[in-house]
């Protein structure tokens, strides 16, 4: 029986400490296959350069303009696409794609996320991706990493935490920097820290699309990422959407006491023209041993509350097919009914070839929900990813695995679908260019 079919026939507070098989969590957690060590320090440590701010000055603060409106029967979602805009999103994304279609070998990557920071100023209580004893990200790390990066296919750069935004002039610099190597940089955020004058400058530095994370309208017991209490951040990151050129959506966490401000989150992105990229809530898949709520946790879905999460689910497919523009296709938000049962069917994962993750001290990962595995993959600058090793793994893990990032990857890791999705793009006259891939 699935482990994750296990967990909901439980009595209630009682959640296993990890979902993968024993034998892949001692692989992972226990047995080192050398010993687990940070990249040795640069003879003479690397800095990020002092960003030039403002690039483009016409463009700061608030010039008392409105978030353009649409007129009735416009799409909420038109916004003008430039050239040079299409350009840089083919070129975080597309050209990657092909390079890693054509070179030799399986280590291409296309996405990477760079953890700049674990630490948190929230407490999100299905969160265990944080832990506040631990040093963020140095200058030399991040320096060292978008260096490499650059050295391989890797166009896209997603910084990840923790809350990137604790250091807002770490944040600025490592956009600034990456940006200007023709990254295609993402930011995740719980947006406290988000105040107009750091939306300016990873505008300014050329931010490409700011992830919104967002799971309540107000503030409820465990789920603190809440959109009023930064509604003035929220309405300026829109406004300014438009000058600087990045995008925005949200990103919200189906929980057990959320389901009603998951509609309400969905009608206020389709109010403001934004996407939004739905998860649906899951305990950690290795040991987390700094995690405090795994047990007595009210935001885990327990199996009494399925028949509300999938009427929700279906809500957000109808939403879907009526034009709302998701990350998460129609197909994928079915999927979410079967994860709740425990049932993945085994797909074409592709973390540690096309994708993979820096953790703050430059050791590698292949994902995130192995942040916290002792395996050794390797640091920056030299990589240990082993085809046989990632294939056997997976064997177990895909089948507990809902990463959305990676399913999207394994699904568009596919030459029909991606030359389908260019010309369905170019058709729009690439309005939907940051739409969903799925068929
Ligand atoms: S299936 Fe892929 S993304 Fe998911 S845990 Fe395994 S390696 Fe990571």
């Amino acid at each position: 029986m699935p482990e994750l079919e296990r967990l909901h026939q439980q009595p209630s507070g009682s959640i296993p400490p990890f979902r993968v098989d024993v034998k892949v969590h001692d692989l992972l957690k226990k047995a080192p296959s050398k010993p687990f060590v940070p990249p040795p320090p640069s003879p003479q440590p690397l800095t990020l350069p002092e960003p030039v701010f403002p690039q483009r000055p016409e463009l700061l603060g608030d010039d008392g303009s409105e978030i353009p409106r649409p007129r009735p029967g416009e799409s909420p979602y038109r916004r003008r696409w430039t050239p040079p805009l299409i350009y840089h999103t083919m070129r975080g994304w597309l050209f990657p794609y092909i390079k890693s279609r054509v070179l030799p070998g399986d280590f291409h990557p296309i996405i990477a996320y760079l953890f700049t920071e674990w630490k948190c100023n929230l407490d999100c209580h299905y969160c265990w991706a944080f832990d506040n004893r631990v040093k963020g990200m140095t200058e030399d790390t991040a320096r060292r990493s978008i260096d490499w990066l650059h050295s391989t296919t890797c166009r896209v750069l997603a910084l990840m935490g923790g809350e990137p935004l604790l250091r807002p002039q770490f944040v600025h610099k490592v956009v600034y920097y990456a940006a200007k190597k023709g990254f295609w940089v993402y930011l995740p955020t719980n947006a406290r820290l988000l105040r107009p004058e750091v939306i300016d400058r990873i505008g300014d530095a050329g931010v490409a699309t700011v992830n919104f994370a967002v799971d309540a309208v107000d503030e409820k017991p465990g789920l603190p990422k809440a959109l009023n209490p930064v509604r003035k951040y929220f309405d300026y990151l829109i406004k300014k959407q438009y000058k600087y050129g990045y995008t925005v959506f949200f990103n919200i966490n189906i929980c057990r006491t959320n389901l009603e401000d998951v509609k309400q989150l969905t009608e206020i992105a389709h109010d403001n023209g934004i996407a939004t990229d739905y998860h649906i809530n899951e305990s950690p898949m290795i040991e987390q041993p700094h995690f405090k709520h795994l047990d007595e946790n009210s935001t885990y879905i327990t199996r009494e509350d399925w028949p509300r999460v999938d009427a929700l689910l279906d809500w957000l497919i109808e939403k879907n097919k009526s034009g709302y523009k998701m990350v998460n296709s129609v197909r994928r938000l079915n999927d979410m009914k079967a994860f709740l049962r425990g049932r993945v069917e085994p797909w074409n994962c592709r973390a540690g070839m096309n994708s993979l993750i820096i953790r703050v001290d430059g050791t590698l990962a292949p994902c995130f929900p192995m942040y916290s595995a002792s395996y050794d993959w390797g640091v920056v600058g030299a990589h240990k990813f082993e085809t046989s090793q990632l294939q056997e793994m997976k064997k177990s893990c895909q089948t507990h695995c809902f990463s959305t990032l990676n399913h999207n990857l394994g699904y568009c890791y596919d030459d029909g679908r991606v030359i389908r999705w260019v010309l369905k793009q170019a058709l729009r006259g690439f309005q939907g260019v940051s739409g969903s891939f799925y068929d």
